[in-house]
């Protein structure tokens, strides 16, 4: 009889040192006895940032970054590798495959400083070398405990477009080559242990799927091999009312549903990468949350329907680092292909829209995308609308990037009226001064702006205003038999 099937990933903190990855290799060992595994492994804890941010320097041309680099990766992964691995072979040739993933590193980054100038492209194949060198130190620690284990690179099966920064996967390719090439090693016995983040696209050009991006690898991976299940392995119980670092009384969502985590996700809960539940929709496979720190909690469990019995509002986000765009002004006003030629520029600039709002008319849409796609948005707008207006009424794009989104999440908000009048009320008792707001017509959640330097209030507020805490459930019970919570 076949075992069941589940994927694991372990985020950047649960990684983040030797003892952390003895922690996680543990957990993998453990899990290992029951089933069939396939790990998924972030980078080290600020060693993607490391990688992008040294090859943002050397595309202005600093010419120190490269070694700075080297050093700073070597000194972190020879440190965990002398901790991890005892066996003198074992450690020598895990040693020569760090160097030289650290070397090709430093080279790549070395000629972006020579050139002075940073593709996206190049960029991937910088930032994404943290989970090749992490993979390595996990599955050698996962051999140090008699668990049979090997790195596998995700850019053999886990096939996407071009889109190099934000890559989305090719759902027929990486089905057919995961399940050629990753799920009869997870059948074999040995466990694999997979780069997250990273793909590549059906070129054999490395990609990546945005920052935070191991979740969706697991869940990718999970879809293309019929996982039974996934565990996001984190730094926190699971997913909570709200960020912690925000409202540090925020408690556990036990049971979630699909629509709730993306849009949880979508709206800034760094917990979970905002596609991270699209692989999984179709075959209706659970995703737990779990604490790598406390694994003896039960976490969240993230299914299609979530938990019909706890109604209402489930859980309130917010996301900095956001732009407003508004296109308006008495220029357009009675033009009709106002909003046509707004969002063809957002296609053409591909830019994330994350909430929209038309305040009257057509004479003023607002629109918010994340600020690193601001930019060639508003190129995109002003070449779209210098076709279509007199260039002297071309003042008409406005640009604020002093702004946050706060989100009120929950299912069955749909059809329980009053939430809006309360949030909104005690928002005006703040003294929250509203800038936007939205509200799909699924009602499952209510978004709006606000001035950043209000948004810890504002979620703060709305987070007491609705009795989260009450309506979550009661903090965690330790769990008996942890394999059977997944
Ligand atoms: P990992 O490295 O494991 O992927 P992340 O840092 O990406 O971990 O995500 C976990 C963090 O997400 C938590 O430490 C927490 O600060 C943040 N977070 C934001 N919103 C939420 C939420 N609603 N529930 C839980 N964590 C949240
Ligand atoms: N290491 C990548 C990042 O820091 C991906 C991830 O951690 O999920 O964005
Ligand atoms: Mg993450």
């Amino acid at each position: 009889m076949t075992r069941p099937l589940q994927v694991m990933k372990f985020g950047g903190t649960s990684v983040g040192s030797a003892e952390r990855i003895r922690g996680a290799a543990e957990l993998v060992a453990a899990a290992a006895r029951e089933r069939d595994v396939v790990v998924v492994v972030s980078a080290m804890a600020g060693v993607t940032n490391a990688l992008v941010d040294a090859a943002n320097r050397a595309g202005r041309g600093d010419q120190n970054s490269w070694q700075e680099l080297s050093t700073f990766l070597i000194t972190k992964h020879h440190e965990a590798l002398r901790a991890l691995i005892s066996d003198p072979a074992r450690r020598e040739r895990i040693r020569a495959e760090l160097d030289g993933i650290v070397e090709e590193a430093a080279n790549r980054c070395r000629g972006v400083a020579w050139l002075g100038e940073l593709t996206p492209r190049v960029l991937d194949s910088i930032s994404g070398v943290g989970e090749r060198l992490s993979s390595r130190l996990v599955a050698g620690t996962l051999v140090e405990l008699g668990v049979p284990a090997s790195a596998l690179e995700a850019t053999d099966f886990l096939i996407t477009d071009d889109v190099h920064g934000n890559a989305q996967p090719l759902e027929a390719e990486t089905r057919e080559r995961a399940q050629a090439v990753l799920l009869p090693r997870a059948r074999s016995g040995a466990v694999p242990v997979v780069t997250g983040f990273i793909g590549a696209s059906k070129s054999g050009v490395t990609t990546t799927l945005g920052r935070g991006g191991s979740d969706y690898s697991a869940t990718i991976l999970g879809a293309a091999i019929d996982a039974d299940d996934i565990v996001i392995w984190t730094d926190v119980d699971g997913v909570l009312t709200a960020d912690p670092r925000l409202v540090p009384e925020a408690s556990l969502l036990e049971h979630i549903s699909y629509n709730e985590a993306a849009e949880l996700a979508f709206f800034g809960a760094k917990v979970l990468h905002p596609s991270t539940l699209h692989p999984v929709r179709r075959r209706g496979i659970p995703v737990w949350i779990r604490n790598s720190f406390a694994p003896n909690r039960r976490g969240t469990v993230i299914s299609p329907n979530g938990n019909p019995s706890q109604d209402c509002t489930k859980a309130v986000t917010a996301m900095r680092g956001v732009t407003l765009l508004t296109v308006g002004g008495p220029g357009i006003i009675g033009v009709p292909d106002v909003a046509a030629w707004t969002f063809a520029a957002t296609a053409e600039a591909r830019a994330r829209i994350l909430l929209i709002t038309q305040a009257s008319s057509q004479d003023d849409i607002c629109f918010v995308v994340p600020s690193e796609d601001a930019g060639r948005t508003v190129e995109a707008l002003r070449r779209r609308f210098l076709i279509g207006v007199r260039p002297v009424e071309l003042d008409h794009i406005q640009v604020n990037d002093d702004v946050a989104i706060v989100a009120v999440v929950g299912d069955k908000m749909r059809g329980t009226p009053g939430i809006a009048g309360r949030v909104f009320s005690r928002l005006g008792r703040e003294a929250v001064n509203l800038i936007a707001i939205a509200q799909g017509s699924s009602e499952n959640n209510i978004s709006f702006l606000v001035e950043a330097r209000q948004m810890k209030t504002a979620v703060a507020a709305v987070h007491d205003e609705l009795n989260l805490n009450q309506l979550a459930a009661p903090a965690p019970e330790p769990v008996a038999e942890r394999s059977a919570k997944g």
